[in-house]
């Protein structure tokens, strides 16, 4: 029984073959998938809560504007988006954060879209899906001066290092881990996983991106979170059982969803 907190089902490369790909999931064992509805235009946003309630107890759905799309954050898109934000197959306000590692947007728009999100999720009662991408200390320090901690959420896709995952703890955000955790290279990231407190930890695909190993460089998709999961509980010396159970517990309680 797996959740996968973080993927984009709305993106062409997995809406193609929906079907298939959520029979994949559920053989795999990935009960719930939350869907993240991201764009830079109200309908592709809504297209993710389109998803959600056609599929109701297996799809939730978040809406936001990601640090990419952040210069296109204008007040009718903000509306649309606090709107949307209210209907309860809406889990969460995100993905938005910083992303100083590609630049898309310019860094100013980018954080005041990100303040912007706190304040509809704060306003709104739902937690926040951060991304945080070569701006650890800038985005620890908004979170901080928003009081993001009345909303919490988690940092998506983790990165960082323990050190940053026990920081963003102490302001409400929990880690979700991708296939990152399974290359062989990101040491520090294993070592966070290691150290994150089992009730603070999930996982995710951050699917159709990054898919872990063994299908790393392939298409990603929701039914892999359980190489994550099985990486996860070999490098935590736990019971792989143990590890999917608590993570989908903590899924459910972040997200506010009832069984
Ligand atoms: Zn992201
Ligand atoms: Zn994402």
């Amino acid at each position: 029984m797996l959740f996968d907190t973080h993927c984009h089902l709305d993106d062409p490369r997995l809406l193609e073959e929906l079907d298939a790909v959520l029979d994949r999931a559920r053989e795999a064992g990935v009960r719930r998938i939350t869907t993240i509805g991201c764009a830079n235009d109200v309908a592709s946003m809504l297209s993710a809560v389109e998803l959600a309630r056609q599929h109701p107890g297996r799809i939730s759905a978040t809406v936001g504007v990601h640090p990419h799309d952040a210069r296109h954050l204008d007040d009718a898109l903000f509306d649309a988006l606090r709107d949307a934000g209210t209907d309860p197959s809406v889990v969460a306000i995100g993905e938005t954060g910083l992303d100083f590692h590609y630049d898309h947007s310019p860094r100013p728009a980018q954080e005041e879209a990100f303040r912007r999100q706190i304040a509809i999720a704060k306003e709104l009662k739902k937690p926040l899906v951060i991304h945080t991408r070569a701006a650890p200390k800038d985005t620890l320090r908004i979170l901080r001066e928003e009081q993001a901690k009345d909303a919490g959420g988690i940092i998506h896709c983790f990165s960082e290092d323990a050190p940053f995952a026990a920081a963003a703890l102490d302001l409400g955000f929990v880690s979700s881990f991708s296939g990152i955790v399974t290359f062989k290279k990101a040491v520090a990231v294993q070592e966070a996983a290691v150290k994150q407190p089992a009730d603070a930890l999930l996982i995710e695909t951050d699917a159709p991106y990054l898919a872990p190993i063994p299908r790393r460089g392939k298409r990603n998709e929701p039914a892999y979170v359980a190489y994550t999961a099985a990486r996860i509980a070999e490098l935590r010396g736990q019971d792989p059982e143990a590890l999917a159970h608590s993570t989908y517990e903590n899924a459910l309680r972040i997200f506010g969803i009832q069984e």
